[in-house]
């Protein structure tokens, strides 16, 4: 990606610029401090704009006119906040992308940090900065020619406020999670030429630099630990598959760690059971929790939170060949369990058992929750709204209920038990891979619970929000980085010491 925004912080002092930003209500009231900038006949100016413009305030719109003479700048930018009410309700975030989708061409902004009607903490003013970061995300690495020269430079955007310091300190962690959504943004917009197991594995090692342990996994290693329902998934490619596991030392060391666990398979032919063409060149995306659990470490290491994290994600390309899998074979998979693949397209779920019994077992960990693009099928039940959320932990479930809220990036607690289990059971094996089309997702994260113990243990499944979902204020990229802030906030609420 390129960053198209260089964000800054300063006092009110200094001015001037090409746009001026500023927040009003649907009362078309500017803050105090704005209008100490605009100076009189700031009311009049806006009303009469508004009206020509049907402008009415309203959250996250905006409108744009000619700075009024001697303001020192272009261009007025004004973002509705919408009614007067509790501002703690308010998606900063959100505002933020507002901000950042009425930039224009000029190649700076101020941004006047206040609300008509409130005051704005160093925490909602950082979470502005959060939004103008990620709405500005832009994968353009391999567009050669499209762009204007002059759109390669970054727009400084900078942040006026009384109390710079305080926001300084607040955009630190919100800087942590911007790198870290991007991170996972651009690992799934990459091509699968460009990104397969072992490139992803060298990206995975570049968090080492922020005082991640990272270890790498190879086929030999796999081989040994007893990986074989995830090697499966692998032997029809020519690239290796590789697990690596990320360790973020946060807290004492000693302390229980949380773990997050992704399915990163770098292209999902569907092998033997090969997919139908259309719409194929979207299986690069389908390591989309595997993304999100490295960016979330880089999240968790670069705001140094107080927490032992691990991340494990394994990493195969699901290709037919002479020596792929064929639907009928039985493996065992490291839990000693035997599984007959029924449907060689339901790979992830052969990735993950084994990953999720790894981690469990070696670690030990408080809770594991894993992502991954898992089913179609949870598009048909939700959409891309919410991510289905599956576990074996009440308490986990709300606490991830909550901190989707929190995020917008929600997710939906979908039922798990012992009906639902028996649909897996197999002829010839233990369990089967896959169980037809009802209740496909259900299905699909029974065959993961088969491999988890008691740990508290939250499967979400995330192949409508991952990719291609609908574009937001905050996102305008096909890789989405969806859990990244979820995932994060999850941790800051409750496992930091
Ligand atoms: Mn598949
Ligand atoms: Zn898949």
């Amino acid at each position: 990606m390129s960053q198209r925004l260089k964000l800054e912080v300063k006092a009110l002092n200094t001015i001037g610029g090409h746009d001026l930003v500023i927040f009003v209500s649907d009362k078309l009231t500017p803050a105090k401090l704005a209008e100490d900038w605009l100076g009189e006949g700031a009311h009049a100016l806006l009303a009469r704009a508004a009206a020509a413009d049907k402008f009415k305030g309203k959250a996250f719109s905006g409108m744009t006119l000619l700075a009024p003479d001697g303001a020192g700048y272009e261009r007025l930018v004004v973002i509705g906040v919408g009614p007067d009410g509790d501002r703690d309700k308010l998606d900063f975030a959100k505002l933020g992308g507002a901000v950042a989708s009425k930039l224009g061409s000029g190649r700076s902004a101020d941004v006047i940090i206040a609300l008509p009607d409130a005051e704005i903490s160093a925490e909602q003013a950082a979470a502005i900065a959060l939004g103008l970061r990620l709405r500005a995300y832009v994968f353009d690495r391999y567009k050669t020619k499209t762009r204007e020269a002059d759109e390669a430079d970054p727009i400084t955007v900078t942040l006026r406020t009384p109390d710079p310091a305080a926001l300084k300190k607040a955009l630190r962690a919100c800087e942590a999670v911007a790198g870290g959504v991007e991170i996972a943004r651009d690992l799934v917009n990459e091509p699968p030429n460009v990104l397969y197991p072992e490139e992803f594995a060298e990206r995975a090692a570049k968090l080492e630099k922020l005082g991640v342990e990272v270890e790498i996994l190879d086929e030999k290693q796999l081989k040994k630990i007893g990986m074989r329902a995830l090697l499966g998934v692998g032997q029809g490619s020519r690239r290796e598959s590789r697990v690596v596991v990320m360790r973020w030392n946060g807290a004492k060391p000693g302390a229980k760690p949380v773990a997050f666990v992704g399915k990163g398979v770098t292209f999902d032919t569907g092998g033997i059971s090969l997919k139908p063409g259309a719409g194929m060149e979207d299986m690069k995306g389908d390591m989309a929790g595997a993304a999100c659990v490295t960016g979330l470490m880089h999240a968790l290491a670069a705001r140094k939170a107080k927490v032992n994290a691990i991340g494990v994600i394994g990493l195969v390309e699901n290709m037919p060949d002479g020596n792929a899998q064929r639907p009928g074979d039985i493996v065992t998979s490291l839990s000693g369990q035997t599984i007959e693949i029924i449907n060689t397209d339901a790979e992830g779920r052969l990735v993950l058992a084994d990953v999720l019994w790894y981690t469990q077992d070696k670690y030990k960990p408080r809770f594991m929750i894993n992502l991954a693009t898992l089913t179609g099928a949870i598009l048909v039940a939700l959409a891309q709204e919410n991510a289905g959320l599956f576990s074996n932990d009440d308490e986990l479930s709300e606490r991830l209920a909550v901190a989707g809220k929190a995020t917008g990036e929600t997710v939906w607690r979908m039922p798990l038990g012992a009906a639902y289990d028996k649909m897996i059971d197999s002829k010839f094996a233990d369990m089967k891979n896959s169980a037809g089309r009802y209740g496909g997702s259900i299905t699909a994260a029974q065959f993961l619970q088969r491999h988890v113990n008691e740990t508290p243990w939250a499967h979400l499944d995330i192949a409508g929000t991952g990719m291609g979902s609908p574009t937001s204020e905050t996102n305008r990229s096909w890789g989405s980085g969806w859990g990244v802030r979820l995932l994060d906030r999850l941790v800051a609420n409750h496992y930091e010491t």
